[in-house]
């Protein structure tokens, strides 16, 4: 029998999220069923919730940031027991046979047979949309559930699952690491983690702000240096200089300062994924100088928990500010003005 949970939904593109009840499928022989405690908010989730990027279904409950406790495991579970901590990020299945998907790589996977944590068809339940982690409880098979140290604060590592593996993820890919110069663009939810991780790396870091109130933070979060990306005159200071940046802006905008900065062979990671298009980049700004414009997508399984693993052992969470399941619409308006410190979490607690 499945079983009913409690949420926050959006019922279309333009009135506020509210309470609603939904279904969960009942646990299979290999699945986990989580209380949830914490769920981050992504600006991924207000992208889909007002359609901005296409396909939402209503109604549509976000959050791929989710931690919880075990409450049940189905009988041939081997990983988790009732009663540990568990969490999901933006993955709850995939096709498993691609090569993508036997690389580990399964938000890559060839045959789009990958299942989002939400607005993905549910191969459970037909007819229905999976539903994230603005809810109460969650049941997911146990290849798309996580570990997470128990040293680390559980609402501040909710949102490792997605801020910190989108950022986490190109940085090793593209080697951030001792002798390199790397730049973050945008201190919100996935730039403050990419600060932290390219600190912790080794390399050197350099944030990129529109907010010229965010300089501060940034060099507590770990940058060497930060630029306001409005002062061509700062901006020029850094022409040339750079192996790396990853740039999580939400919003289009123009990239060619940003490809300005790559030296010889350098690579302009986009991770922000703006639900309008950026204008197109200079070809003569990539020509001379070989330079790359890449992009990149969350992180699979296996890198997912290596991030948190890493996490443990270096004692990185994020900064967040928790806030109650009512305020989440106060908080995406907050997000669109780049006022976030810098990442809301909800305490699912206050929706039971
Ligand atoms: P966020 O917390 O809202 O942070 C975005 C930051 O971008 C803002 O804090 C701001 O930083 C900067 N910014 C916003 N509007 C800007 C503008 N018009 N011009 C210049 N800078 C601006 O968002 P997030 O949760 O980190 O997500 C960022 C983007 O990544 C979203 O589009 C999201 O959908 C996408 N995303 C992609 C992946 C992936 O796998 N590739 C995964 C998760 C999220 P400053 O104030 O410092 O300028
Ligand atoms: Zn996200
Ligand atoms: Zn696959």
């Amino acid at each position: 029998m499945p079983t009913t949970a409690s949420a926050y939904a959006a019922f279309d593109k333009t009135t506020p999220l509210g309470p609603t009840t939904i279904t969960r499928r009942d646990p299979g022989p290999t699945d986990v069923q989580i209380d949830i405690r914490y769920c981050g908010v992504c600006h991924s989730d207000l992208h889909t919730a007002r359609s901005e990027w296409p396909g939402t279904v209503y109604p549509c409950v976000p959050g791929h940031e989710i931690l919880g406790t075990v409450t049940f495991v189905g009988d041939a579970v081997t990983k988790f027991k009732v009663g540990d901590t568990a969490a999901v990020g933006c993955l709850v299945d995939s096709c498993r046979t691609c090569d993508s998907c036997k690389a580990g790589l399964e938000q890559y996977c060839l045959n789009f047979g990958f299942t989002m944590t939400y607005n993905s068809p549910d191969k459970h339940l037909p007819g229905q949309v999976t539903y994230g982690g603005y809810s109460s409880s969650i049941t997911v098979t146990e290849d798309f559930v996580l570990k997470v140290p128990a040293t680390l604060d559980p609402a501040a590592a909710a949102p490792l699952l997605c801020a910190g593996i989108t950022t986490y993820s190109p940085l090793r890919h593209w080697g951030a690491g001792p002798g390199k110069k790397v730049g973050i663009v945008g201190l919100g939810g996935l730039g403050h983690m990419g600060v932290k991780f390219a600190h912790a790396f080794g390399a050197h870091t350099v944030l990129f702000t529109t907010s010229a109130g965010k300089v501060e933070d940034g060099k507590r979060l770990g940058a060497d240096e930060v630029v306001i990306s409005r002062d061509p005159e700062a901006m020029n200071a850094q022409a040339g200089s750079f192996d790396l940046i990853v740039n999580t802006v939400a919003a289009p905008h123009d990239l060619d300062p940003f490809v300005g900065l790559l030296k010889r062979d350098g690579t302009l990671v986009l991770v922000g994924a703006p639900a309008e298009p950026h204008p197109s980049p200079s070809v003569m700004g990539m020509i001379f100088g070989r330079k790359s414009i890449a992009g990149s997508l969350i992180g699979g399984l296996p890198e997912t928990q290596e991030m948190l693993d890493f996490c443990g052992q270096h004692g990185i969470v994020c900064d967040i500010e928790l806030i109650q399941m009512s305020q989440i619409n106060d908080a995406y308006e907050r997000m669109l003005k780049s006022d976030v410190k810098y990442r809301f979490v909800i305490d699912i607690s206050s929706m039971r």
